[in-house]
């Protein structure tokens, strides 16, 4: 089995584009209201959208939802600029695959930054040859709304359009192409970071497994929990990636107020969810006094 790129035009032109586009904040008339309305979306659209929508809910089920609470996180999710949920569902499958094996042809992360950057999904496709049923994609694909929600030019134009008639072309450059700029770079170092191990700590060893991924607090706290992502490795089903006393997870605080108002159920707590091949390198994975450090 190998793991195959391609260059992702449309990811591309879409990049240069956001970047472009951001540029401008140093020509327009900086107000606080379009900063403002910038932070809350990136949190919103990847946060609550990608992180917990679509990427715990979605893909991993890691709780309970109503469709019609599942159809508003996906679409934040889609707004973010990190992807719809089918080629988000796509990309996670194929990278953890690879990570979850060994021995599969050019899917080693490189140890280069550089390479790490210009193999995420935001310039390339990858996929497994020969192909691999991908039964979450799938089941995410019969959704027609989903479907839609891999529109990425006609979110980009809705959203343009939204935030233009709230407050002009000030509010377009920094909630639209500044934050998806951010956003974009932020995922797009994700990899190269949260599995190297000069940058962060494991909690768990998986066992078999071509990679076992790092716990970056820093990434933690600009991917509202994503960046816990060795605890990831080993829970991978866990409503919470940041399971320590010191592991901000803005995700799982996200989920914990759906909760409070009725809106999730049924979460997977991290204990439950330990794969059997992941090996605690401290006995007890919510031991708030746990540094997280390996020993
Ligand atoms: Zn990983
Ligand atoms: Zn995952």
């Amino acid at each position: 089995m190998k793991l195959v790129r391609s260059a992702n035009y449309s990811s591309i032109l879409n990049y240069v584009l956001m970047h472009v586009g951001a540029t401008l904040c140093f020509f327009v008339k900086p107000e606080l209201g379009a900063v403002g309305i910038a932070l809350a979306l990136y949190f919103i659209t990847g946060g609550l959208g990608w992180s917990v929508g679509i990427h715990r809910g979605l893909i991993h089920r890691s709780f309970k939802t109503y469709r019609w609470v599942e159809n508003c996180l996906a679409l934040l999710g889609a707004l973010s600029g990190l992807g719809g949920p089918i080629s988000s569902s796509r990309t996670h499958f194929v990278r953890d695959f690879c990570q979850s094996n060994q021995g599969i042809a050019d899917s080693e992360l490189p140890r280069k930054f550089w390479r790490n950057y210009l193999r995420s999904p935001f310039f390339c496709n990858s996929w497994l040859e020969p192909a691999t049923h991908d039964s979450i994609s799938e089941t995410l694909r019969q959704r027609t709304f989903f479907r839609w929600l891999e529109h990425r030019w006609v979110l980009i134009g809705v959203m343009a359009t939204l935030l233009y008639s709230i407050g002009g072309l000030t509010y377009v450059v920094w909630g639209l192409f500044a934050r998806v700029t951010v956003s974009a770079n932020v995922f797009a170092c994700f990899d190269y970071f949260c599995h190297s191990p000069k940058w962060g700590q494991q909690r768990f060893q998986l066992v078999g497994a071509s990679c076992d991924g790092r716990n970056n607090w820093l990434v933690g706290l600009l991917t509202c929990g994503e960046g816990w992502h060795n605890n990831h490795h080993a829970m991978p089903t866990s409503q919470r990636m940041g399971v320590g006393r010191f592991e901000v997870d803005l995700g799982y605080a996200m989920i914990c107020g759906m909760q409070w108002a009725g809106l999730v159920w049924d979460l997977m707590p991290p204990e439950c969810a330990l794969k059997s091949n992941a090996l605690p390198i401290v006995i007890n994975p919510t031991d708030s006094t746990n540094d997280g450090r390996a020993s």
